[in-house]
């Protein structure tokens, strides 16, 4: 699909809303829309006009990279530019994106506005862009398959260097030179190597604790590869498990393969959440599961849908995420088992291959 039919969507979805134009600042919303990748510029989308607003830093970037739009320069700051951008635009309602704009920049732009002679109003959107970005098209699959392929070569990369003794910083390091020598652009998220009792705080930092014999070493990892994310937990154990292991790593992926088994389209994201929290409560570690089943990837490493207790969102044909329940048990230790799927055909397709302890 093109940046036109993007846009035709984009603009369809204002028309339902009745908006008549939107100001894009949401750095992933602007490159999907857009392709211009740069760190700074806003775009300006109405029935007639595609508008990227970029300073001198960017024109030339923005030229190649965004064919469809006209490109205008943004000389100062946004109170000096803005009320350039939309002069001559005769608009009534303009669109912002209230789940990325400040309360400040919000209070600025308002303040513009009133100071004008034209009647623009800003009208609050949310969401809009990122539903669009929800459903991926084959070329984006395709560029989540190769950042899911570096992942996974990482995590048997890992498992092969790994060993009793090392810290959870140096497996970090040796994780992340290992993507990034295979091609992933950046690392898409802080990578999250915990061991022992660390492994109990879902989102802990890899420290200088060294791995231990018997005890749970979750690493949390991706890649991206043409601004696509991947996003990959295994949960390993060197020598010989401890007593709690079995029961904790059984129900975790026992949860994860029951609910990639069982997800059809058109379920919500709650019932999805449901699917596999239902087995981890029957093992009576309901408390220990304490974040949501899992979340969209693409442009971002977390995005729509989500996937967890009350999530409205319908999952749809087309929509990659990841399914990763965890247990945590403070003082002992977490399992986690992450992987990414794609819904089609009406099921879902793991897109991850990496090998998982007992599967
Ligand atoms: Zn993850
Ligand atoms: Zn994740």
């Amino acid at each position: 699909m093109s940046i036109k039919d993007r846009l035709q969507k984009l603009r369809q979805g204002l028309a339902e809303k009745k908006i008549e134009a939107i100001f894009i600042s949401q750095p992933e919303n602007r490159r999907y829309l857009s392709s211009f990748d740069g760190s700074s510029g806003y775009l300006l989308i109405t029935p007639q006009n595609t508008i990227l607003a970029t300073d001198f830093r960017y024109i030339e970037q923005a030229k190649i990279q965004a064919p469809d739009y006209e490109i205008f320069p943004a000389i100062g700051g946004i109170v000096d530019w803005f009320p350039q951008l939309v002069a001559e635009l005769n608009l009534t309602k303009l669109g912002f994106e209230a789940g990325h704009v400040t309360f400040a920049r919000y209070q600025q732009l308002s303040d513009i506005l009133n100071k004008a002679p034209s009647q623009l109003r800003l009208i609050p959107v949310d969401g809009l862009v990122e539903s669009l970005r929800a459903v991926k098209e084959p070329e984006e699959i395709e560029l989540i398959t190769k950042a899911v392929e570096i992942s996974d070569a990482a995590i048997e990369y890992i498992e092969n260097t790994v060993h009793i003794g090392m810290s959870e910083k140096e497996v970090a390091w040796e994780i992340e030179k290992f993507i990034r020598e295979r091609g992933s652009e950046t690392i898409p998220f802080d990578f999250i190597v915990a061991s022992g009792p660390n492994s109990a705080l879902p989102h802990t930092k890899p420290s200088s604790r060294t791995i231990q014999s018997g005890e749970p070493v979750v690493i949390d990892i991706g890649a991206r590869v043409g601004g696509y994310s991947s996003d990959l937990t295994r949960t390993i154990c060197l020598g010989t498990p401890d007593d709690t292991f079995p029961k904790v790593y059984d129900t975790a992926l026992r949860a994860q393969l029951t609910a990639m088994a069982t997800i059809t389209e058109g379920m919500s994201g709650g019932q999805i959440d449901n699917l596999a929290r239902k087995v981890i409560e029957q093992v009576g570690y309901g408390q220990a599961f304490g974040h949501a089943l899992g979340h969209g990837i693409g442009l971002a490493s977390h995005e729509s849908p989500r996937l967890g207790p009350n999530s409205a969102d319908k999952v749809t044909s087309g929509m990659v995420f990841t399914i990763e329940p965890g247990i945590y048990l403070v003082g002992w230790g977490g399992v986690r088992i992450e992987d990414a799927v794609v819904m089609e055909n009406g099921k879902v397709r793991a897109i991850s291959k990496a090998k998982k302890m007992g599967a």
